[in-house]
């Protein structure tokens, strides 16, 4: 009899509860924390005792509640009413406001946009639709368009600015134009789009027009609320013109990961992006979202925690995270060597360097050294390489502040000291001579070497000279690369700390 082989055999069963919790955390010790403020990127925490541990509990509670089938789980309706309701009483929604929850951001950014397809196709006879976005829109609207087959016109913004100009918009618009979105506020920049002139222009012309408020919508309209501080420009659903909006209840909600809100101007328009099967031989099928089986934990979560903290709770936590932003703001405008890109009105900033012996990309290696997370956002299309941080209500404080502004100082001095990263010139051109369309195992394996990536996909510790590589080749290669970089990791051999014990005749 043969032995099972190592990979295909049995694993053993039955590790004992407290074993398996214990590999969890142990697996938890690599990451960024997710709570403290301290990574600025990807987490949001309220800093509110008992907000995450009710979400968790709401979480356990619906798990397992299925909201594909909404005839056999009639609390998912109630729950969901709730929730856009409430996002569309915030977000100047009307008698007629319709709305959908989705797993996030991205999930409400390509419903926007199907939906848009559809209606464009289905009312206007459009066969070739466009969707019309500033360069600086979030990455899922170019997800969505590659996905759901429309064209993508490109409209660049000022370079000072980083907002769109409405009369770029008008002149990108064709009779195929389904839908043209605006940001408020854009991640990279934390800078609002004039979305009263846009939506103006594409409402004028008979063309949807959809807010982008995933980051900073939940944030921004109960800034609203908060007396004293200077207002945002208008960017919601109350504004002419403007017929979706998309808000994350996973970032200034602070709710549980898998929670955003899509809101249409109404019914109508909502049923666009529906899809209904009745011809195959299982149950009647109709999906809002593009899920199937989707569980209701983050909406009851979500629900949860709105209840919890309410409207004068969020407002209140607005007003820290504006407080800790103009702090930060001022404090890096005055570090020697760095600035503020733009005129940030939102919780979001982009820190780029003045001087060419600092590379920003050296400074999120030395901070990262004392447990700071800022985001590099490599150059592209006029601007320059910065640092990203999302400031929410866990830097609030002036403690925070004032060690991330020292620590910043810090770093800054290192980084000066030890130069920026470069690439070598000649490598750089080979690269940039590459065709992303005919690259070979060997080729990629080289662009990989080149940038510090070894055949396991392990990243080097330091980022910056991966960076300084990756801004050095085109977009186009750089997109061949990634997911080379990224298959790497993902390989069931390459095991790691989380496999499974085996069970064999050897273990016996
Ligand atoms: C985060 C974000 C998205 C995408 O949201 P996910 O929840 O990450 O899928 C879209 N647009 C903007 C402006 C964002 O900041």
């Amino acid at each position: 009899m043969t032995a099972p082989t190592p990979s295909a055999g049995p694993v053993a069963g039955g590790a004992p509860r407290r074993d398996i919790l214990d590999r969890l955390d142990a697996l938890r010790g690599t990451d960024l924390p997710v709570r403290g403020g301290r990574t600025m990127a990807y987490v949001y925490d309220s800093g509110l005792d008992g907000a995450e541990e009710l979400a968790a509990a709401a979480q356990a509670r619906f798990a397992g509640v299925n909201g594909l089938d909404m005839t056999a789980f009639p609390s998912v309706v109630a729950l969901e009413n709730a929730v856009v309701e409430r996002a569309a009483r915030l977000l100047g929604g009307g008698p007629d406001t319709a709305g959908t929850f989705t797993s996030g951001g991205t999930e409400s950014c390509l419903l926007a946009v199907l939906t848009a397809r559809e209606r464009a196709r289905r009312t206007r006879g459009v066969t070739a639709p466009e969707l019309v976005l500033p360069t600086t829109v979030h990455a899922a609207f170019h997800k969505a368009a590659a996905l759901f087959g429309l064209r993508t016109v490109s409209v660049p913004v000022d370079p000072v600015t980083y907002r769109v100009r409405p009369e770029d918009i008008a002149a990108a618009i064709t009779p195929e134009t389904a839908l043209v979105v605006v940001s408020a506020p854009s991640y990279a920049h934390g800078v609002i789009d004039p979305v009263a002139e846009v939506a103006a222009e594409a409402g004028r012309r008979g063309v949807l027009c959809h807010v982008d408020a995933c980051i900073g919508g939940w944030y921004l309209g109960h800034l609203r609320y908060a007396d004293g501080l200077p207002q945002p420009s208008a960017f919601d659903l109350s504004v002419p013109g403007v017929t979706s909006l998309s808000v994350d209840l996973h970032k200034y909600g602070y709710t549980a990961k898998g929670a955003s809100v899509l809101l249409f101007r109404d019914a109508e328009l909502r049923r666009h992006g529906w899809f209904a099967h009745a011809s195959w031989p299982g149950y009647p099928v109709v999906n809002a979202t593009l899920q199937g089986t989707k569980s209701a934990g983050p909406l009851a979560a979500a629900w949860a925690v709105l209840e919890h903290i309410g409207t004068d709770g969020y407002t209140e936590l607005s007003r820290r995270v504006h407080g800790a932003t103009a702090s930060l703001a001022a404090g890096i405008a005055a570090l020697d060597g760095l600035r503020v890109l733009g005129r940030p009105e939102a919780s979001l900033l982009a820190v780029a360097s003045e001087d060419p012996a600092l590379d920003v990309f050296v400074v999120a290696d030395e901070i990262r050294a004392d447990g700071w997370y800022l985001q590099p956002q490599p150059a592209f299309d006029g601007s320059p390489a910065n640092l990203h941080l999302t400031v929410t209500a866990a830097v609030a404080g002036e403690e925070t502040v004032r060690l991330l502004l020292a620590d910043l100082a810090k770093a800054v001095e290192r980084a000066r000291a030890l130069g920026p990263a470069t690439v070598d010139p000649a490598l750089a051109e080979a690269a940039a001579g590459l065709d992303p369309d005919a690259l070979g195992p060997e080729e990629v394996g080289l662009a990989l070497s080149l940038a510090g990536i070894g055949a396991d996909g392990a990243l080097p510790e330091r980022m910056a000279p991966v960076l300084a590589v990756l801004q050095a080749l085109p977009p186009r290669l750089t997109e061949r690369l990634l997911p080379e970089v990224v298959g790497r990791l993902y390989r069931p051999e390459a095991g790691g700390p989380a496999r499974a014990a085996e069970s064999g005749p050897e273990e016996g």
